[in-house]
């Protein structure tokens, strides 16, 4: 059942090809979505990694002042502008000498396949992150995968590639995390099932008729996590869980039926594995992405580092609850698409990508996500086994159709 390319055992662990401890150079990262919250995070890990890790590459999509700030910090070889506008920005003639400048996706795909990089942290936003991750992949990089849309959408081939070219994928995702350090206490044919934890968001206890009226404040005011504004409102739908059910279903090759979903509003346990025989192992740790960011790219070993820590003199109240499948419609969604396969990980993916953009300008009303994201995944020409180009021609047309969806509605 897991993955060998993704769980790490004792082997792997004396094996590991370049390991930073004692090395003659640090090991080399791209990181990819470096303005955003992971990209931010993922640069105090290295900040405070005593030298192991240095930044090679950063790239971003249109914020180039952060950029700039974050190269004259770091001293990369490499930034990249995906976004031609914004590399026209007069900032940019600021970054350091040693510093070469690269735009679009098209450098951005070329470049992560560079010798020089040892690691690449993969946390574009979205949709928009799949070929620069498939690029590294395609490279036989290692790759600390934050951007979970890319198993959404084509999780089968992404790990049918990665097996191919011999890469890596070390979760960054908090749940993914906690799991593949969990499933190391047993054999993968031990395994009964995964136990995904979720805060519950925002709306844990709101009751179903206020759903409809949440405003876009409400629902980015999440009560354990900061992160950026689409993953935040994921978390208020609960729709992050079905993504992260779906990454989990192809990351761990175990089938949807096996992983459950548990609503623990601490988030502390991050996750959890139970075995056959009624033992259950979890991952603890404040909720704090530098952890799995650190342990994704220094994987297999663990060094002191800049995440918080649990408290243990202090008491502490961690409580589990099932999630409510009448108020939080998304979970289900997740649930078919992890089942069905094929492109409905992509559609699912594309129209709730258009949902949440349409809820954050105020387009349209909260409840009309998981609605939108029903509709899309019903009326969509489903493929059981796609490409690449079938998985990016589905999501074309689920952004098209999603947006006459909204239209319609509008017009009503
Ligand atoms: P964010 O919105 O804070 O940052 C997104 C980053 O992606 C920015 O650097 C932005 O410039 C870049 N970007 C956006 N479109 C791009 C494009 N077309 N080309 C190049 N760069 C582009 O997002 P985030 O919260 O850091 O999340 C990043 C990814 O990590 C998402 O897939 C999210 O689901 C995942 N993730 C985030 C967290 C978290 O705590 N933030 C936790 C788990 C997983
Ligand atoms: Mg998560």
């Amino acid at each position: 059942m897991p993955d060998a390319h993704v769980i790490a055992d004792d082997a792997r662990r004396s094996a590991a090809p370049h390991e930073p401890a004692g090395h003659s150079r640090p090991l080399q990262v791209a990181i990819l979505g470096s303005t955003g919250s992971i990209g931010r995070s993922t640069l105090e890990v290295a900040a405070a990694s005593a030298g192991r890790l240095r930044p090679w590459l950063l790239a971003a999509c249109r914020s180039t002042e952060t950029l700039v700030q974050q190269a004259k910090a770091v001293q990369p070889a490499w930034v990249v502008v995906t976004d031609e506008q914004a590399a026209a920005d007069e900032v940019l003639h600021d970054l350091p000498a040693d510093t070469r400048l690269a735009v679009g996706q098209e450098a951005l795909c070329e470049l992560v396949q560079a010798p020089e990089i040892d690691r690449v942290v993969s946390a574009i936003v979205g949709a928009a992150g799949l070929a620069s991750t498939w690029a590294a992949l395609e490279a036989a990089k290692t790759v600390a995968l934050a951007n979970k849309e890319t198993l959404v959408m084509a999780g089968p081939l992404v790990m049918q590639l990665a097996a191919r070219t011999g890469a890596s994928i070390l979760p960054v995702d908090s749940e993914h995390s906690a799991i593949m350090q969990a499933l190391r206490a047993g054999g993968s044919h031990e395994v009964r099932r995964l136990l995904l934890t979720a805060s519950g968001g925002p709306f844990r206890t709101l009751a179903a008729e206020q759903f409809a009226s949440v405003t876009p404040e409400q629902a980015l005011a999440h009560p354990t996590w900061s992160m950026g504004p689409k993953i935040t409102i994921d978390s208020a739908t609960m729709m992050n869980k079905a993504l992260e059910l779906i990454e989990a279903r192809w990351l761990f090759d175990i089938p949807a039926e096996q992983i459950d979903v548990v609503v623990h509003p601490q988030s502390i346990v991050h996750s959890m594995v139970e075995f056959v025989d009624g033992s259950v192992m979890a991952q603890l740790s404040p909720p704090d992405m530098k952890l799995p960011i650190q342990l994704a790219l220094d994987d297999p070993q663990r060094f002191d580092g800049p995440a918080r820590r649990l408290d243990w003199t202090a008491a502490m109240q961690l409580s589990f609850e099932p999630p409510d499948l009448q108020r939080f419609p998304a979970l289900a969604l997740g649930r078919e698409a992890a089942a069905r396969g094929g492109t409905a990980g992509a559609v699912l993916n594309a129209a709730n990508e258009v949902a949440v953009e349409h809820f954050l300008s105020g387009g349209i009303p909260f409840t009309a996500i998981p609605q939108l994201t029903r509709a899309m995944l019903d009326e969509h020409p489903y493929q059981a086994d796609p490409s690449l180009d079938d998985i990016l021609a589905v999501d074309a047309w689920a952004r098209r159709e999603a947006a006459a969806w909204i239209e319609r509605q509008v017009s009503c």
